[in-house]
Order: C-alpha cells, then sequence, then structure tokens
C-alpha cells in the first residue's frame, strides 16, 4: 500500500532540529554538521522489463549522521520519494535511534517507482540493481537498509541475497526479513506493540485510566492495526478506527475481534469493524482521551488543528501534524507524544534482529517483546523528566535528548 500521497520536508523537520539547537545554544560549527546529511547518493537503477524494454528508475541512499554507530533507515519504493524526501526522513532516523538509546545514527533510501506496477520478477530486478549500485555505502558496521512504504520483508531478502553474492552470506545486512531469512520474531508487530507498551507507561503521566479513556484511531495498516487491537487489549475503549477510504465510529466501543485483516485498503471499509461510518477528516475531530494518527503525515494542519478535541496525542504515524498544528495544539495545552518516540519500536526491534544475526542466535518473542517495553520506558521516562525540569512539551524535550546525544559523540569522536 502506498501511502505517501503528502511528503513531508527536509526544512519541516530541520524546524524542529533548529528549534533543539537554539534552546541548547549549540555553536554554528557543530550545529551545521548535525543539520545537514554527512552523505547522499543518487543512482541509475536500470532495469529489463518483462517485454524487453529498458526502464531507468531514480534510487537514492541519504545517510545523514553515523556519530552514535552504523547508519540506519528503510528503503521506499514509491514514485513521490525523490531525494528532499528521503534526506527529511534520514534526518529523523538520526534522531529517533538517538532518542531511543540504539547504537545507530540516521539514514534513508529510495527508488523512485511505484511498485504496485511492477511484476515480481521487475520487482526483484531493481531491488538487486539499486542494491548493486549503493552497496560500497553498506555494511552490517556501515549502514543497514530496512522495509518502508512499497518494500516488504521479501525486498529485504533479495537485497539481502544480492549483497552476499559479493560478500558471502551477511544476514545483518538489512532488518525486516523473513524470519526463515534470519528476521526477528516480534518485528510485524512491533511498531504497534511499542505504541502499547508506551500509553501504559505514559498513561500516569497523561493522567489516563484504561478503565475509562477512550481511544481514536486513524490507519489500519501494519501500525494502525496492532495498536488498535493491542490498546484495545489493555481495556482501553476504540471508539473509532479509519482507513482511506473513509472509518468506524461506535461511542460504546469497536469490536476489534471483527476487524479481519491488516491492510484493508482498497477493500472499501470490509476489513473494519461494525460502526457507523465517518469520514477521516472527522474522526480527527472525534470528542475523544487519546487520538492516535497511525497513516500518513501532515494529517493536522493549522486548518483543523482548532478543531481537534482529543486532549492527548500520540504520533504513531511518522509526521502526522505540521509544525504550525503543533504550535496550536501546544498553546490549547493538548498533549503530543511525539513519533520519533511512539513509532520507535519497528526501529528497536530491527535492532534487536541486527543483533541476533551478528550473533548468529535467534530470541524467543517473549524476550524481543520485554526489551522492546525496557526501550520504550526508558525512553519515555528521559523524555518526561526533561520536560518537567526544562518546561517544554515532550517534542522539544525528545528533540534536546536527541540532539544533545548526537553532539556530545561528534565531541567525543574528535573528527573535526
Ligand atoms: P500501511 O501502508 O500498512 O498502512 C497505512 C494505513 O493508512 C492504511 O490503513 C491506509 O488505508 C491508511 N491511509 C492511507 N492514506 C490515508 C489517508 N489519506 N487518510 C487516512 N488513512 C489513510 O503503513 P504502516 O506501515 O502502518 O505505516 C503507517 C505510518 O506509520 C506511516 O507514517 C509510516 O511511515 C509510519 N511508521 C511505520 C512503521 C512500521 O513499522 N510499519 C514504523 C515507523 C513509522
Amino acid at each position: 500500500m502506498l501511502v505517501a500521497e503528502k511528503t513531508i520536508s527536509f526544512e519541516q523537520v530541520s524546524l524542529l532540529y533548529d528549534r533543539a539547537a537554539d534552546r541548547l545554544g549549540m555553536p554554528q560549527g557543530i550545529r551545521q554538521m548535525l543539520r545537514e546529511p554527512w552523505r547522499e547518493l543518487q543512482v541509475q537503477v536500470p532495469v529489463r522489463m518483462d517485454d524487453g524494454r529498458i526502464e531507468v528508475f531514480a534510487g537514492y541512499r541519504v545517510q545523514h549522521n553515523g556519530a552514535r554507530g552504523p547508519y540506519k533507515g528503510g528503503v521506499r519504493f514509491h514514485p513521490d520519494a525523490d531525494l528532499e524526501e528521503v534526506r527529511a526522513l534520514a534526518a529523523l532516523m538520526t534522531w529517533k535511534t538517538t532518542l531511543l538509546d540504539l547504537p545507530f545514527g540516521g539514514s534513508k533510501g529510495s527508488v523512485q517507482c511505484d511498485p504496485s506496477s511492477l511484476s515480481n520478477g521487475e520487482l526483484n530486478r531493481l531491488t538487486r540493481r539499486y542494491t548493486l549500485n549503493i552497496e560500497h555505502l553498506l555494511a552490517p558496521n556501515r549502514d543497514i537498509p530496512a522495509p518502508d512504504l512499497g518494500t516488504n520483508a521479501q525486498t529485504m531478502a533479495w537485497m539481502m541475497d544480492a549483497y552476499g553474492q559479493l560478500h558471502g552470506h551477511t544476514p545483518a545486512i538489512v532488518t525486516g526479513k523473513p524470519v526463515e531469512m534470519g528476521g526477528s520474531l516480534g518485528r510485524e508487530a512491533a511498531t504497534g506493540r511499542g505504541v502499547s507498551f508506551l500509553l501504559e507507561e505514559a498513561a500516569k503521566a497523561l493522567r489516563l485510566s484504561h478503565v475509562d479513556a477512550t481511544v481514536v484511531v486513524q490507519g489500519c495498516g501494519n501500525v494502525g492495526s496492532w495498536t488498535a487491537r493491542l490498546v484495545d487489549e489493555l481495556g482501553y475503549k476504540v471508539v473509532a478506527i479509519s482507513n482511506l477510504e473513509g472509518g468506524v465510529y461506535n461511542a460504546k466501543g469497536l469490536k476489534l475481534s471483527h476487524m479481519t485483516e491488516n491492510r484493508p485498503a482498497g477493500s472499501g471499509l470490509s476489513g473494519l469493524p461494525n460502526g457507523d461510518f465517518i469520514t477521516n477528516s472527522e474522526l480527527l475531530e472525534l470528542d475523544c482521551d487519546v487520538l492516535i494518527p497511525a497513516a500518513i503525515d501532515n494529517v493536522i494542519t493549522e486548518e483543523n488543528a482548532p478543531n481537534v478535541r482529543a486532549s492527548r496525542i500520540l504520533e504513531a504515524a511518522n509526521h502526522p501534524l505540521t509544525p504550525e498544528a503543533d504550535d496550536i495544539l501546544a498553546q490549547r495545552g493538548t498533549v503530543v507524544l511525539p513519533d520519533i518516540l511512539v513509532n520507535a519500536g519497528g526501529v528497536v526491534v530491527s535492532y534487536f534482529e541486527w543483533s541476533q544475526n551478528l550473533q548468529e542466535f535467534r530470541w524467543e518473542e517473549d524476550r524481543v517483546n520485554q526489551e522492546l517495553r525496557k526501550k520504550m520506558s526508558t525512553a519515555f521516562q528521559a523524555i518526561n523528566r526533561r520536560s518537567l525540569a526544562d518546561k517544554t512539551t515532550y517534542r522539544e524535550a525528545a528533540f534536546d535528548i536527541a540532539v544533545e546525544r548526537v553532539a556530545r559523540a561528534v565531541e567525543l569522536r574528535g573528527f573535526v
């Protein structure tokens, strides 16, 4: 499913960084180093199509910052995933891996193509050509790709195989692989599970009780569907959920066991539980205790932010609030837990996958989930302490912690 209709710009992400650099009083040189990507590569990706033609796609890999460890970030196959978008997503990865205290930097890659219009064979050839063209930047201790929009576990198996043809069997070169090829147990649910762990950990600080609190989830793909089901298991009342076509609402709580598939987009509302139809814009403005946007970026803007009635927002999607919307909501006292914390469960379990691959040892799923819970709790407590001490929003506290840690790593390395 391709969901990146509105793209995140590098300027939007940099604004959050610039504000943190201002608060921290960062000197000019280091400030510039941490703002701009360390390295950007653009490659040609020619593919022999099934009908014999050669089609040439553009591919990118952006390595934003590697001061704290190997670059880590997904590969997106999408027609709109240009250099500008990849650059923004690479920077977000730096702040996310750092906030979760993973031994990684941040990167992102893409091929500008519509995977839904390509055959399996064409996708396999495209993935291999892309991998070979960026291969000199990759290694388990240099840069480790993962799936993102338009790519999946199969894509990672092809990338691993292409890399392995040059370097020998190297499962730690990508994460998000099929479990049979060295993927981690628990990876599929990891992002949604991370959201639910976070909600449990933050409930006291957010003055929430699972007994009577209502939750609205936008999006019913990998993140939205796992989040809704796991939050429901915690006892919260999920009153609305949606996909691309719209959503369903039931003030008494939806029966999520009736949600039959993870990715009902394209199938109308048939995969969703029973409830009254609502549009996506109505869903975002529902009166509820917790709103969890888990679909796409920039859905809450300066236009609809004044109508958002939820008092707490958990950003499970990447960048669902524009900076203008964020400012409006902060002034109104709406508590927002930021994307670089909320949806970090995926990259945390990617880190566990990489660790397991390096050791050639598989963890039980219970261990994966327990370690994920610890990582999410520790990160939330750090942000909570920082935001109370500095009287900042959670987003500001998250960026301050991450930017400070990366600056410290650059300083300790002493390479400038
Ligand atoms: P997905 O493709 O599995 O699901 C996306 C969902 O959003 C689908 O239900 C789709 O119908 C819905 N949707 C698409 N366009 C929409 C629109 N215009 N309005 C309302 N709903 C719309 O994607 P996903 O993997 O669940 O990712 C969702 C978000 O979470 C993205 O922002 C992604 O970058 C972010 N994220 C995902 C992961 C992960 O592990 N999958 C990790 C971190 C962040």
